[in-house]
């Protein structure tokens, strides 16, 4: 996808001997393993399950719930099932990992359209501007929240933020609602996303927007509203959305807005200056945490592997306990940090105590270097693939 610059973009250094190291030993594991770096019938199985899981609850609050004791532990599953199709399935199929045939990347990618959201805006604000510009102020867009919050120490303070660490997750319960109900219109009305402009899109790209759009207004309204009256739909939709937004943003705030992980405003001194390399920079501003929760791992599609999925964005996150332990090894042979909180109570922790500071202005040291203290071999033997022997992918193409 093409894409017209309206903000100034950083840039980084040459590529670097890490990164070289790094494509080097995660080609050898696949050539080595004869596994593809595409999900496979684990991916396939996984997605069935997820997609099985929410229809099954819509169907259950559609026509069998006839009280609020049945229909609000439904619309919590509803919201944890919706949640796990972003994670597990649109994820891996819009950043063309889950499988080596486009058609089926576009069928996986095309879920988060019928579960509300444009995978085409999303893949410009995720894969080309989050991915690339990691906790990057004014270009990474999920480093934006507004004045709601202050997620890093180059974004203004206001006396609110003093209780932001209180009140993020109530207000990440809006996210989701407002992304699928106005954040991607806006975005289309504007051709930008943040401050970046997009090409607008035309043909199959508008009408899967549109298509999408009207599939999901009438799944999730529409048709409970032919069936219910409107206030248990009402509530319906927005305890699902509630769940799914808070669950959509801790995760991912999980991974880039904790002690220890680098936030920076975008070089405007020069436009010859250059960051340090990328895939150093995306060490800097990434981290992993939970990697020994299978559970965990399983639910939030690998995205407790940040690391992994940031340097490796195409290859499938049924890779990345594997590709966690290369990392680890080769991050170590350089004398380069690997930010991984062992447990998800210690990343949470890691992530609430910075918003706290920041929003008394000041900014906690970073966390220590926690590699090889989350990830054990046993663990993670469990936990690697199963031998799907599939014709191998192609590496991912980084920046
Ligand atoms: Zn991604």
């Amino acid at each position: 996808m093409s894409t017209t610059n309206s903000v100034a973009r950083p840039r980084f250094a040459a590529r670097s001997p890490l990164r070289t190291a790094l494509d080097r030993r995660v080609k050898a594991y696949f050539a080595e393993s004869g596994l593809s770096p595409h999900g496979g019938r684990r991916f396939a199985v996984k997605a069935g399950l997820m997609l099985a899981w929410a229809a099954t609850s819509y169907l259950l609050l559609l026509f069998w719930a006839s009280s609020p004791a049945s229909a609000i532990p439904l619309a919590v599953s509803l919201g944890l099932a919706v949640a796990g199709i972003g994670f597990s399935v649109m994820h891996d199929g819009n950043h063309r990992a889950a499988a080596g045939r486009p058609w089926l990347n576009r069928l996986a990618g095309g879920t988060l359209d019928a579960i509300g959201g444009s995978s085409y805006v999303w893949r410009h604000k995720h894969n080309v501007l989050h991915h690339t510009y990691t906790n990057i102020e004014g270009v990474d867009d999920d480093l934006d929240a507004g004045p709601f919050l202050r997620l890093a120490p180059t974004q203004r303070r206001r006396s609110f933020h003093r209780l932001q660490h209180l009140y993020e997750l109530p207000l990440l319960g809006f996210l989701a609602a407002k992304w699928v109900l106005l954040d991607d219109w806006l975005a289309l009305a504007r051709g930008k996303v943040g401050g970046s402009s997009f090409p607008r899109p035309r043909g199959s790209d508008l009408a899967q927007l549109l298509g999408g759009k009207l599939f999901f207004y009438a799944w999730a309204l529409g048709l409970p509203l032919v069936l219910h009256p409107p206030l248990p739909v009402l509530l319906v939709f927005a305890l699902s959305s509630a769940v799914l937004g808070m669950t959509l943003g801790i995760v991912f705030q999980l991974a880039h807005v904790v002690e220890g992980a680098q936030s920076l405003a975008a070089p405007t001194h020069s436009p010859e200056a250059r960051l340090q390399p990328w895939v150093e920079h995306q060490l800097a501003t990434t981290a992993d945490f939970a990697p020994r929760s299978r559970l965990l791992s399983w639910y939030v599609g690998g995205l407790n592997f940040q690391i992994e999925h940031h340097l490796f964005p195409r290859i499938s996150h049924v890779h990345y306990p594997a590709l966690a332990e290369i990392v680890c090894e080769v991050c170590e042979d350089f004398g380069v940090r690997v930010l991984r909180f062992a447990t998800l109570r210690e990343a949470l922790g890691a992530h609430f105590r910075l918003l706290a500071a920041l929003g008394r202005s000041s900014t906690p040291a970073g966390a220590e270097n926690a590699c090889g203290a989350g990830v054990g071999a046993a663990a993670d033997e469990r936990a690697l693939p199963p031998p799907v022997r599939e014709a191998p992918g192609v590496l991912p193409a980084t920046p």
